[in-house]
Formats: structure tokens, sequence, C-alpha cells
């Protein structure tokens, strides 16, 4: 981010971020529109807080057709209890609103993705100035930060928590022991295609403790992928002292993305033909995924072979593919 200075975020929280106690309310954010000419976007926020913990900011809807975070933290919000709470929870469960409201990755206003928009700019656009938000107002506040994610509609995972590693040691092993804490099936270390924007870069930068998660996806939340995101969330309070109690602690198996040879990226159009299932096996070499053509009989598929040894840990979820979509991604299990 530049040097110079910015005015004013154009969001105003209905609640007050640093008083105690348990509040509901929005961070308003003024949009005026054909249907709505002095209206606002309304994004939901809660806060609960009390003594002299640290602060964790959760949020979920980052991407708007990911559920298990939103169902993981309205749950949260509606259930917490100043009282129980050492510290302060700021829980955002549907942090694209708009996105979330369509059931959209990206916003419908202006096409925004909220996860490549960071810093964002208090003069920009909806999905800017809600990242902007993040940025100047939210993450500063923060010690622990946890953002859910899932495939959303075009990508299905096997259910991990996940942390990136970092240039700061320090910083790194503190948010894989948060990983850790959270106990999902698979825990991460995690690399990214394109780190450029995402608000996970941005809380990293900080020196926050950052987590995340890939749960499920295809657009929906299973059973399963909801109770280990409601699980997970309150193991991290734990971990991080928020909460009083015991981790729930579950077998986890630690992932590794040793290099970009994990992505499988399909080169041509068709109908998507997933060799193995999420969490099988995978042998360098192996055909990984077939593409067969669809506007022709009597063409051979187009074979992509899996570029390291590991677990299948995610696939394209529609039927169809386009060039340039991921196709799969391999983690390899690291112990
Ligand atoms: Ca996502």
């Amino acid at each position: 981010m530049s040097g110079t200075s910015l005015r004013p975020s154009p969001i105003s929280p209905t609640i007050d971020l640093d008083a105690p106690g348990s509040q509901h309310g929005f961070l308003r954010l003024p949009y005026s529109r054909d249907d709505s000419a002095w209206g606002a976007v309304m994004i939901p926020i809660a806060v609960c807080s009390n003594g002299s913990g640290p602060t964790a900011l959760l949020t979920g809807g980052n991407h708007g057709d990911e559920y298990e975070g939103p169902l993981a933290l309205f749950d949260l919000a509606r259930r917490l209890e100043p009282q129980s709470v050492n510290g302060r929870v700021i829980i955002v469960p549907a942090m694209n609103y708009p996105a979330f409201c369509a059931g959209t990755r990206t916003s419908p206003i202006d096409r925004g993705n909220l996860n490549r928009s960071f810093p964002g700019r208090p003069d920009g656009t909806v999905t800017e100035k809600i990242a902007d938000y993040f940025q100047r107002e939210l993450l500063p506040r923060a010690d622990l930060v946890l953002d859910c994610h899932s495939g959303g509609k075009t990508l299905d995972f096997v259910p991990f928590c996940a942390a990136h590693r970092l240039p700061d040691q320090a910083q790194e092993k503190l948010a894989f022991a948060a990983v850790e804490a959270f106990a999902a099936p698979y825990s991460m270390r995690m690399i990214e295609l394109d780190a450029t924007g995402m608000y996970d870069s941005a809380a990293e930068a900080m020196g926050k403790v950052f987590v995340t998660t890939e749960l499920g996806g295809g657009g929906t939340a299973r059973a399963l992928t909801v109770r280990i995101a409601r699980r997970g969330v309150l193991n991290l309070l734990r971990h991080a002292g928020i909460l009083a109690g015991t981790i729930d602690r579950q077998p986890t198996e630690w992932l590794d993305m040793p290099s970009g040879d994990c992505f499988c990226i399909a080169e041509d159009a068709g109908m998507v033909e997933t060799m193995v299932d999420l969490g099988e096996p995978v042998a360098q070499g192996q055909v990984l995924v077939r593409i067969h053509a669809i506007d022709r009989t009597g063409a051979a598929p187009l074979e992509l072979r899996a570029g390291l040894s590991g677990i299948l840990a995610a696939r394209h979820f529609p039927g169809l593919i386009k060039a340039g979509d991921c196709a799969a991604v391999i983690a390899v299990p690291s112990g």
C-alpha cells in the first residue's frame, strides 16, 4: 500500500466494536442505486467481549458460495455469551455480503472477488470498500484471524484447515499450532496460485496469526463438513484462551503442497472425469483427469497426469470443464 494518507472508510459499524458485552449489528456501507437512492449494504457483524484476553476475528462468506463458515459463524454469534469469553470475538459470517446474498463467488454489484481486492480502497468499488474496512479497522484489532473457505460452486476439497509457510518462523509456528488445534481431518501447509490481493496476505503482512480452511465445496455444505467447522471454531477459541475448556482433539493428517506441480490445470474444454476420489492416493505420472470431447464421437479423451505423488486434495466440481480451469489439486502427506 502507498504511504499516502487515505480518507476514512465510508463504512460505519452500527455497534461499538470496542465495547464490552455481546452486540449484534451491521457494517453499514452506503450504496446508492436505482432501487434505493440513499441505500446501504448491511453486512452482519457480532462482537462478544469480556476481560483482557486476545481478539479473534472470525469470517466466512469471503466468497459468497461457500457455506460451512457462515453456518458455523452465524451459529456461534447467536450462542456466544460474554461471561464465557476472556477477550473479544469479532464475527463477520458473510464478509462479501452482496456475493453471499447472490450465492456467487464474486459480488453481483461490481464482480469483485473480495479475496483478490486487498488492501482495498475507501473510494473504490463496493468490494474494495469492504476490503479497506477489514484492512484498516478490523485486522488491526485482531490477534488471531480465521477465514473459513470451501470450494464454492466449482471446486470440492477434502476438509482441511491451513496456514501458509511464512518468512517469519515464529509467526509460522503460531499459525501451524492454531491449525493443529482446529483439528480438521487434514491440516495443510498451503501455497497459493496467486497470493496477490488476498485477505490472507494482508493479515500475515500485519504479523497476525492467520488460519484458513477449505472444508468441502460444490456450492453447498454437508453435515460432516459443518460439524468440522463448528468444532474447529470452538477449538481455535479454546486454543487462544478466549474460551475455557479443553480442545476436542481429533486425528489430523498433515499435508504439504511442495510446488506448483500440485495444481493440475485443464488445457482443453469438455466433460471432466476425475479418475480418483477426494482423499485417495495418487502416483506421479498416473492419469488423474480425463477430458472428453462433447462435440463429436470418436475422439480420444485428453489425459492429465499427476505431477507428483500424494492424495487428491481438490477437484473440479461441475461436470463440464474449460481450458484454464483447475481440474485437480494433489497434496503430499507429510506426517
Ligand atoms: Ca474460497
